[in-house]
């Protein structure tokens, strides 16, 4: 056969190459603190999601290894079937009391969470309410759930009234990030709340970036906006990751007790997967703990977030990189063109010092960025060493 389409990957992975395609490093180890150890070498990391530094906790690890004692390294089937441990349920129970919603449901991923939510939510006839920013899960469950999709301008909450007014669907879902993962800025959510109440829909909140970070003791955004235990709550669903700021793996959605009852029969993603391994959720529990406990994370964390802003602003001026105005532990900075983005990007690999840089399509066009993900486990040393870095490297990539 001539002209086959599977011969044309080499040549379609060249063109990648040409845009520069994304790499994947073997991560080795991590090498204590924020650094990590990658192609032989010891690189201070600003890319990771481990806002609160549990990911390497040795309780949290002690917990791993106990749960694998208990119900073994694999769930051996679906929730529905066998795979639902005690340990699982127990976590459950843990999660819906420290966001303060009645009743939670635990995934595997976050990912085939909202792949799998949102279908069990919309069908074809209801409409669905997008941020024009919102992750790439949301996005993709939004398209299979077979809704009419309107997707309104970032965090524009006329343009979202506006298109729920217009809307005619009996079922109206509005979905949105809590935090926004590539520019750290936050969405209003007694506001969003308060145009769904008038508008008879109901709000998914994906919480990745705020859960275990934001609010009282970490609790998330819902809690940093007063809503923890509230009975207003009853329209919002409330999911977050939890190998994020959580440090371990898995997802988990909370909210009014039926809707959650509805999306363990319906999730396709739930029902027909293997349930997460008990071990998991064992570690999970402890994380949950210290996440509660141990204010001092969020105040270190805040700290170096400040830090970090008040010394790009004074070192950058009059350059035109710009970070956004976000005062989350993601930290974009704003390059511009793709090419001086990774420019930036290889400058300070070459230095041991590691920050993505995120391209369109990713983002917008003209707005290539270094995303600087802060952590607790970074120390005052590391974010100076990163602000100097940085600004001699804007006098001499100009
Ligand atoms: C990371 C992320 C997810 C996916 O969660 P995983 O557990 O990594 O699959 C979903 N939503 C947002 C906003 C995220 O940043």
């Amino acid at each position: 056969m001539t002209n086959s389409w599977l011969d044309e990957f080499p040549a379609r992975i060249e063109e990648l190459d040409q845009a520069h395609l994304r790499r994947r490093r073997a991560v080795v180890a991590p090498d204590g603190g924020a650094r990590l150890r990658v192609d032989g070498r010891s690189m201070l990391a600003f890319c990771s999601n481990d806002y609160l530094g549990l990911s390497q906790h040795p309780e949290m690890v002690q917990a791993a290894c106990d749960g694998a004692q208990t119900f073994g390294v694999g769930s051996g089937g679906s929730p529905l079937v066998s795979g639902h441990s005690a340990a699982n349920e127990a976590l459950e129970h843990e999660l819906a009391a420290f966001v303060g919603l009645p009743r939670a449901l635990y995934f595997y991923a976050g990912f085939s969470t909202n792949v799998g939510i949102i279908p069990a939510l919309v069908g074809a006839g209801d409409a669905i309410f997008s941020d024009a920013l919102n992750h790439a899960c949301l996005i993709d469950g939004a398209r299979l759930s077979r809704a009419q999709i309107h997707r309104y301008a970032h965090i524009d909450l006329d343009s979202l009234d506006h298109e729920l007014k217009h809307s005619s669907a009996r079922r109206k879902l509005v979905i949105s990030d809590a935090v926004f993962s590539m520019d750290g800025t936050c969405a209003d959510i007694p506001a969003l709340l308060a145009l769904c109440e008038r508008h008879d829909a109901l709000l998914l909140l994906d919480d990745a970036h705020g859960f275990g970070v934001r609010g009282p003791q970490g609790r998330g955004s819902l809690a940093d906006a007063g809503l923890y235990d509230d009975q207003g709550t009853r329209r919002v669903l409330y999911m977050a990751t939890l190998g994020k700021a959580a440090g371990v793996a898995g997802a988990f959605v909370a909210g009014d007790a039926a809707l959650v009852e509805w999306l363990l029969q319906k999730t396709r993603s739930y029902t027909f997967a293997t349930a997460a391994p008990a071990l998991l959720a064992s570690a999970l529990s402890i994380s949950l703990r210290v996440i509660a406990k141990e204010d001092w994370r969020r105040s270190h964390l805040n700290l170096l977030i400040a830090r970090l802003r008040s010394g790009l602003a004074a070192g950058l001026q009059g350059s035109d990189w710009q970070l956004t105005e976000s005062h989350t532990a993601i930290q974009p900075l704003l390059i511009g063109a793709n090419d001086k983005a990774l420019a930036v990007m290889q400058a300070l690999r070459e230095q041991g010092i590691w920050v993505p840089a995120i391209r369109p399509p990713t983002v917008q066009e003209g707005t290539a960025r270094l995303r600087i993900a802060l952590s607790a486990a970074h120390g005052e040393a590391d974010v100076d060493l990163l602000i100097e870095t940085l600004i001699t490297l804007s006098r001499s990539l100009r």
